[in-house]
């Protein structure tokens, strides 16, 4: 018989090896964008398409390539970054396996624009499916431009096994975040389609982590720095009462290089024990630098795991570094944490709602003032967490009016008459322990996300029939989402039915939102949902909860009158969470008079 074995032809061989490397567009991202990193760029913009399936262009302005290394630089196992064995262990370089272009370019089409900064003339190179189509020079920015258009055109399981924009838009913006942190001197921008998503200048750790995620992260920011020989642990966390009940916001850096472990994700947590509530997860953004000889990164090939030579002594040093942040910086005003041992016993002998409601009243009480705790208590015990809350709430300033007539006014209210409203955004409220500071808009948003999320659960949203029921016409994408969730935006009181293809006729809304505005509710409903969708992965209750809630709450800049705010404080503290909002913005907090009366010691 005749031999038959044969070596398989190198397209054939970098597609299968492109199944490891490029499991989806986010991973082309990635790979794209540490290139960039590795070249040395200090700005560089990520463009995609259709969550990338169309298109993924990253522009950088690195050190570029020489025309023949561009075309080096698609073979398999070609980089510049290591030379032999032994490098592997003094890594300080992103990639090093020298696969990924040539994976990448094994199932798209690939373009590629590069010039080193001292040639007059760069390069231009078309790829598809791993033949090179055709190289011309061509003028171009220094630096290097790699559009990668369709990926998996050439194989079509893999493309239908893709999943819908948001998730893949989802996994992009992951993989740019972490980038985005570990890199804070390179300025990143990512625009999806003709949205800006991100626009990040060069800058500090805390100011990158502020434009990520947003300006209330500002204040729950605390600075986390350990070191011993071995290790270096440095970054910031975030203070327990912002933990949240889903995953996503942990981001972890060995050497620069964005990590899973749950090894020393438990050393974080451990370390928050006693602080938040079980089943939440802090935010923390901690870097750990370690002399690469200790490490090996070459585990797996997208390089999330890694391999310490001593792991319990990185536990050790991640572990303290945030039970000192802790002890220092998250018990402002006014109590050392750590050495309160009856809040952790009170924390730890209660369930985890209750534990953080302990915790945000006692964090307000300074050590003279405990004896108030009891008037402010109350303010709680009106509403007992795990019963519903009784108060109706309701959805805009005029709604909140009309129930007026309708319910007694709350004892907690009734007492509490001195409210006020500044500059239509806060309204204040004496207290015993000093004075409130509500954020309207975040306050009624947290009020309507329970609401919502009630009525979803118990399908008890009350709805209002349409006058004039009003077509809507979707992409088949959204039609599909509004179907699959139909029981759930049923519950909230929409009414709809299937008015011909990808179009739906919305017969009602819920009662209390702005009726003859049942198209612009719909849609907002459904963008805002699919916005949440591509930032965090929700259960589909508590997007659709959060988005209406969002859409639907009073604004900063609506005057309210004092019934209206009586309300909202009302049911603001009948709420499961009244400190945050759904976003995890804080809804209040106190003027303690400690510190206001430090304004006046005049001697
Ligand atoms: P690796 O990054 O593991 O070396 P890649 O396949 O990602 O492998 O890249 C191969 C080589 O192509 C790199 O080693 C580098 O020399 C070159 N290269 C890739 N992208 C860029 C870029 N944006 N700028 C400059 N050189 C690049
Ligand atoms: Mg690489």
């Amino acid at each position: 018989m005749a031999d038959i074995i044969k070596l398989l032809p190198d397209s054939i061989a970098n597609q299968i090896a492109a199944g490891e490397v490029v499991q989806r567009p986010a991973s082309a991202v990635k790979e794209l964008m540490e290139n960039a990193i590795d070249a040395g760029a200090t700005s560089i913009r990520l463009i995609v398409k259709e969550a990338g399936k169309s298109l993924i262009q990253v522009i950088d302005n690195g050190i570029g390539m020489s025309e023949t290394d561009a075309r080096m630089s698609l073979e398999r196992h070609a980089t510049s970054k290591i030379r032999k064995a032994e490098d592997l262990f003094s890594l300080r370089t992103m990639g090093f396996r020298g696969e990924a272009l040539a994976s990448i370019a094994a199932v798209s089409q690939l373009e590629m624009k590069t010039r080193q900064a001292d040639r007059e003339l760069g390069t231009w190179l078309t790829v598809e499916a791993s033949e090179v189509k055709r190289q011309e020079p061509a003028a171009t920015e220094a630096g290097t431009s790699i559009s990668v258009k369709n990926l998996f055109f050439n194989i079509p399981a893999r493309r239908n096994f893709l999943k819908s924009n948001p998730v893949e838009l989802r996994h992009i913006i992951e993989e740019f975040q972490r980038l985005a942190l570990a890199y804070t001197d390179i300025a990143f921008s990512l625009i999806h389609g003709d949205e800006l998503l991100y626009d990040l200048p060069a800058g500090k750790l805390s100011h990158r982590i502020v434009h990520i995620f947003g300006k209330p992260y500002q204040e729950q920011l605390a600075p986390c720095q350990e070191e011993t020989d071995y290790v270096k642990v440095s970054g910031y966390i975030g203070k327990p009462e912002f933990a949240r009940k889903t995953r996503g916001e942990q981001f972890l850096f060995v050497n620069q290089r964005f990590i899973r472990s749950n090894y020393l994700q438990h050393a974080v947590i451990n370390a928050f024990e006693g602080l938040i509530p079980e089943n939440t997860f802090p935010f923390y953004v901690l870097f750990i630098e370690i002399n690469p000889k200790h490490i090996d990164v070459n585990v797996h090939p997208t390089k999330t795991e890694i391999k310490f030579d001593d792991e319990r002594a990185v536990y050790a040093v991640v572990r303290s570094a945030v039970r000192q942040a802790l002890g220092t910086h998250s018990l402002s005003p006014g109590i050392d944490f750590s050495e309160d041992v009856n809040i952790i016993a009170r924390l730890n002998s209660t369930d985890a709602d209750d534990a953080k409601r302990v915790y945000f009243e006692e964090r307000f009480q300074t050590t003279f003032q405990r004896s108030n705790l009891q008037h402010w208590e109350k303010l709680f015990e009106q509403h007992p967490s795990g019963t519903e809350t009784p108060i109706e709430q309701q959805l805009s300033p005029a709604e909140l009016a009309f129930l007026d007539q309708e319910k007694p006014m709350e004892e907690t209210v009734k007492r509490q008459e001195e409210l006020m409203q500044l500059h239509q955004q806060y309204i204040l409220r004496p207290v015993p322990t000093g004075l409130m500071v509500i954020h309207q808009q975040a306050a009624h948003q947290r009020i309507l996300y329970e609401k919502f999320l009630r009525h979803i659960s118990f399908n008890t949203g009350e709805s209002q029939q349409s006058l004039f029921p009003q077509a809507i016409e979707m992409n088949g994408a959204d039609f599909a989402l509004v179907l699959e969730m139909e029981s759930e935006i049923t519950a909230l009181g929409f009414r709809f039915e299937i008015f011909g293809k990808n179009t739906l006729l919305i017969n009602g809304i819920p009662a209390g939102i702005g009726a003859g505005r049942e198209k612009q509710v719909f849609e907002e409903l459904i963008e805002q949902f699919k916005s949440n969708q591509a930032i965090l992965a929700l259960p589909v209750k508590e997007n659709l909860a959060r988005a209406l809630a969002k859409r639907a709450a009073i604004k900063s800049g609506d005057k309210l009158s004092l019934e209206e705010m009586r309300h909202l404080v009302a049911n603001l503290f009948g709420c499961q969470a009244p400190g945050h909002s759904p976003d995890g913005d804080t809804t209040y907090f106190i003027f303690d008079l400690g510190k206001i009366g430090m304004y006046f010691k005049h001697n």
